[in-house]
């Protein structure tokens, strides 16, 4: 079994999920007592946050970097980024390592195109909604991405980082994302993407009308399948 390296704490609360579906998976696999082999380096979230928010990427770049060699260092085969925002400097990481990053917007894509969708809602903090590293993987490979308008970009950001980083579940917003859900399926989407790994801890399929592709259990599948993989091409 390979060992894999997790990049967490952003936020930590969905850092806890990735732990446990990446073990459930490997216990589902392979029965019994056996278990995942992690390296978990959680970092300061406090310290990245700040880095979002004052446009400072290369510095943030810089911080995850360092995790991702102590994880190469420590002995892990490959690296897990436990948040799609940061995938924005997923780039600069691997050009500082020897091991493979498994990007989630490649995850995500490989599971869309498993139900062949065309056309999909994206959700996400406002950097992996607006902007164009996240999308752009999706529509590489064929799928089209909608998001929000902006009042409700506003609001899906607002409850990520004011509620669900910080282990808030609030039942108004969770109404707020099944309304806005709603609204991005009037507007043509076939699925929608929980592009941000705390979405997960808000809404589930049954709150959803359309079907709900949730990048935590997604990306941490794809860790967990990756480790049992014998093939070592892969
Ligand atoms: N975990 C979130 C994500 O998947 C947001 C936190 C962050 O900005 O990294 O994008």
């Amino acid at each position: 079994m390979k060992t894999i390296g997790l990049i967490g704490g952003m936020s930590w609360e969905s850092t806890i999920p990735y732990y446990r579906i990446i073990n459930e998976t490997v216990k589902e696999r392979l029965g019994g007592l056996h278990s995942a082999k992690i390296i978990l380096y959680s970092v300061e979230f406090d310290e990245i946050e700040k880095c979002q928010a004052s446009g400072e990427w290369d510095k943030s770049a810089s911080i995850l970097s360092d995790a991702a060699k102590k994880l190469e260092l420590a002995g892990a085969d490959f690296i897990i980024i436990c948040t799609n925002t940061m995938h924005k400097v997923a780039g600069q990481i691997q050009a500082e390592i020897n091991i493979p990053i498994v990007h989630i917007a490649d995850a995500t894509a490989d599971e869309l195109l498993k139900d062949n969708l065309s056309k999909v809602a994206l959700l996400g903090t406002r950097y992996t909604m607006t902007q164009d590293f996240y999308k752009e993987k999706l529509i590489n490979r064929g799928i089209n991405v909608i998001i929000p308008d902006e009042a409700d970009v506003e609001i899906i950001n607002h409850i990520i980082f004011n509620e669900l980083c910080v282990g808030i579940i609030c039942e108004e917003s969770r109404e707020k994302y099944k309304e806005i859900i709603k609204k991005l399926k009037d507007a043509g989407a076939e699925g929608v993407i929980l592009g941000c790994t705390e979405i997960g801890l808000l809404i589930h399929q049954e709150d959803s009308v359309l079907k709900v592709f949730d990048t935590t259990e997604i990306h941490a599948k794809k860790a967990a399948e990756k480790a049992l993989d014998t093939n070592h091409d892969k």
